[in-house]
């Protein structure tokens, strides 16, 4: 449920802003001090606060200057007077609406919807996608490093995971056992070609249903192996 933190000390004015956004399942939390408000509202996660000017403790200008310094969740501030909008503009203190008492609590919850959706659009286009390799019921999540067989993660150590991603990602082209080696060991690793062999069986038994009959990683005799598309 999306958290709503409304910092006001007019009790009736809350309570109703509180009721209106309820109904629309929103979950929400009072506060009616502003000092206590400050510190709830940046010690809980909230999706958006609804923030009152004048508030005992400490006002809005304030409250909504420290809010900004930590948080870029949206801040919808209140007023009773019409003035109050134009100095709150003036000071830029990153609010990102205004409302003047009395507002329809209609309105009031139009406006918290119409935030919320665009902070989501903003979050959700700076959010990088993970780097995912998929063939058949395997995927590999290059960005978390994380191997999911037919929905099950599976725990893959660093080399194993990196011969499987090497392998998904040139499938069809046989490699040589010294070609794979070199590929995912460095030089200087200590080791052999024996080594590939391992890791195959140990990749094989987390991805395989029957290791004897592989229908990923297969091995071509004599030569080395082929990841199967
Ligand atoms: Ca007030």
């Amino acid at each position: 449920m999306t958290k709503i933190l409304i910092i006001e000390d007019e009790e009736a004015i809350a309570e109703l802003e509180k009721d209106y956004l309820e109904i629309s399942d929103f979950q929400v939390t009072i506060e009616r001090d502003g000092k206590q408000g400050l510190k709830t509202a940046l010690s809980e996660d909230f999706a958006l606060i609804i923030l009152d000017l004048m508030l005992p403790g400490m006002d809005g200008y304030e409250i909504c200057k420290e809010i900004r310094n930590q948080k870029n969740i949206p801040i919808i501030m209140v007023s009773a007077k019409k003035d109050d909008i134009d100095k709150i503009r003036g000071l830029g203190l990153g609010a990102d609406d205004y409302m003047t008492k009395p507002f329809s609590p209609s309105e009031l919850v139009a406006r918290v919807k119409a935030h919320l959706s665009r902070y989501e659009r903003l979050i959700g286009s700076t959010q990088k996608q993970n780097d995912i390799v998929e063939i058949r019921g395997i995927k590999i999540d290059k960005t978390a490093r994380r191997v999911y067989v037919n929905g099950e993660e599976k725990i893959f150590t660093t080399k194993e995971f990196d011969l499987l991603t090497f392998l998904a990602e040139n499938p069809n082209h046989v490699f040589k056992k010294e070609e794979l080696f070199r590929e995912i060991w460095d030089m200087d690793s200590i080791g052999d070609i024996a080594t590939v062999t391992v890791h195959i069986k140990k990749i094989r038994e987390k991805i395989e249903v029957d290791t004897s009959k592989p229908q990923y990683i297969e091995t071509i005799w004599g030569v080395g192996y082929r990841f199967r598309v």
